[in-house]
């Protein structure tokens, strides 16, 4: 039995996620935690949600809450949609957590101690009314290069100029709209990544297995223009971790923050911690300390190709620099975008389907077969309702959910709601079951190797096998001729639909179930050879005939949602 530690990128506190980021994290981690699951391998599937930071305060003031009371508010909404699309997290933690906290800070007191941490002083803006310093994107001013009045502090989103805050005309805190700032000096630590450079890149260089996707942005960060930049990971503000050596204070930075980029990672570990915590577990340190048995784990981590260079350097530069035993990532698995429509999804104009919606059209499984199966691997992909009516009707209604139909149905109509007995295989049954041998070992290699979309397509390819035999066998004309060979033929069939259950349910948990509860079976066991599998259900054995497993979508139906998800085009 191998142990599989995976996370999924931890998704930002503020505001639901549409199917876009699900797909690029949270959805193919959730198929590979139930895949390895499935073929009995120990697993641990962590994710968090990112709670520090100046959006989440922002949009808790926005809300008219303190920031610890949205917050809190807001993770119990992502965690009942998670729970909605079946995301099988063992722990779904909180990187505003204690245990994160604590670890963070012996973290920051580990790297000083290698030398790692160097305070640097710097000028920031700092608003007077607001009683506080603003981030570059909380300043708003005429850009001095196109005379547009509402430019960013880091850049002018009209003539897209890179700016400076200290470059804007007439100056102004987006928060209060106030004009009385000015720079002041402030201190704060920076990661001496620079130093680690060469460390990180023979890591990096060690990985000849990896996707150049996930290799190729990290060797751009770590080699372009001056190479790998040393990072600030202290803020000043009031939303996050102190700023503290371990337990001791850190003369000089009472007040400030760790950046959330620095600790949001770190919730990686504390989420284990938690999951101790809430009596889910009782060891953490053996999935994360290498001396502790986390040796023979393989760590695998998801994410949308924005988030890899945290995952390939900074989070690493962390981990290497602490200079102790924790599990470094075996394996990154990135995604491109998926692109909604002809165009992009949009939070601030509605456009796209959030997770939430989507819940409230149609049950999960729907959404998890189209989203993994035409999940943005090797470029970006595109979400169309034309595309996802046809899907769902060919794949899931046409293919899956008749082929249960029609063997459940004529069964109990010839037989009764019990395996029928009578008959043997022919050449026939026997072209069919070496069929599924060479298709099932195909759809493990791809599930082994992550690969989301040829997974899919064999599956969906082990469901056509099933449909043609039934269409060319023809039991319900055999049966007329040669009860026994139909009964041979049903038996066959009916054991086919715990096959699928069983090979199905990382991508659809909920039909699964409901095909498993039908056969009458909590026998899940992943298929060692398909003949075997395919005699499960002994003769007499009882089932009954499930509800519809998937219904098909209406030409109305889509043009609705096409309607209703199209958003307030700018
Ligand atoms: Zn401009």
């Amino acid at each position: 039995m191998a142990r599989h530690l995976i996370t999924s990128a931890i998704p930002y506190i503020n505001g639901i996620k549409h199917l876009g980021n699900l797909v690029g994290s949270q959805l193919p981690a959730d198929l590979f935690a139930r895949y390895q699951r499935g073929r009995g391998h120990e697993v641990l599937y962590l994710c968090a949600t990112d709670e520090h930071g100046t959006p989440a305060e922002l949009a808790a003031a926005k809300a008219g809450k303190p920031v610890a009371e949205y917050c809190a508010e807001m993770h119990e909404t992502q965690a009942e949609i998670a729970r909605g699309f079946r995301l099988s997290f063992d722990h779904f933690g909180r990187s505003s957590s204690p245990q994160n906290h604590k670890l963070t800070q012996a973290f920051a007191a580990r790297l000083d101690t290698a030398g790692l941490i160097e305070e640097r002083v710097e000028t920031q803006i700092y608003s007077r009314a607001d009683g506080r310093y603003l981030p570059d994107r909380y300043i708003e001013g005429t850009c001095p290069n196109c005379g547009f009045e509402s430019a960013r502090g880091d850049q002018c989103d009209n003539c897209t100029k890179q700016l400076d805050p200290v470059d804007l005309i007439e100056p102004r805190s987006v928060i209060s709209g106030s004009t009385d700032l000015e720079p002041r000096e402030t201190k704060h630590l920076y990661l001496r990544q620079s130093k680690m450079r060469g460390e990180l890149s023979d890591w990096i260089d060690s990985k000849s297995d990896w996707p150049v996707l996930t290799t190729s942005i990290a060797r751009k960060w770590l080699n372009d223009g001056d190479g790998l930049q040393d990072r600030g990971i202290t803020r000043d503000l009031d939303w996050g971790i102190p700023v503290k050596k371990g337990d001791a204070d850190w003369p000089g930075m009472e007040g400030k923050v760790f950046y959330v980029w620095f600790d949001a990672p770190i919730e990686y570990i504390a989420c284990a911690q938690e999951w101790v915590d809430a009596g889910k577990g009782t060891d953490w340190e053996r999935w994360w300390r290498t001396d502790k048995g986390a040796d023979d784990v393989r760590y695998t981590q998801f994410m949308g190709k924005d988030n890899v260079p945290f995952h390939t350097l900074s989070f690493p530069a962390t981990i290497l620099g602490s200079g102790e035993p924790w599990k470094l990532v075996d394996y990154i698995k990135s995604f491109n975008y998926l692109n909604y429509d002809g165009g992009q999804f949009s939070t601030s104009r509605g456009r796209g389907v959030f997770m939430d919606q989507a819940l409230e059209v149609l049950p999960a499984d729907y959404w998890r077969w189209w989203l993994l199966s035409h999940a943005p691997e090797s470029s970006d992909a595109e979400f169309t309702w034309e595309n996802f009516q046809q899907s769902v009707n060919k794949d899931l209604a046409d293919v899956l959910g008749n082929f249960v139909s029609r063997v459940t149905k004529f069964c109990r109509s010839k037989f009764g709601e019990e395996v029928p007995a009578g008959g043997e295989h022919g050449d026939r049954e026997t072209a069919l079951i070496a069929d599924l041998e060479r298709r099932l070992r195909a759809y493990e290699g791809h599930m082994d190797a992550i690969e989301v979309r040829k997974a899919a397509a064999e599956l969906r390819g082990i469901w056509v096998a099933g449909n043609e035999y039934l269409q060319d066998a023809a039991p319900w004309a055999t049966f007329k001729t040669d009860p026994e060979a139909a009964a041979m033929q049903i038996r066959l069939a009916l054991n086919l639909i715990r096959f699928y259950a069983v090979l199905s349910a990382p991508f659809i948990p909920d039909a699964s179930a409901q095909l498993m509860d039908a056969m009458n079976t909590e026998d899940d066991a992943w298929p060692g050879d398909v003949a075997g599998a395919l005699s499960v259900l002994p003769v007499g054995h009882g089932f009954s005939v499930p509800d519809v497993t998937f219904r098909k979508i209406t030409d109305d139906e889509r043009e609705d949602w096409q309607a209703r998800f199209a958003g307030t085009r700018g």
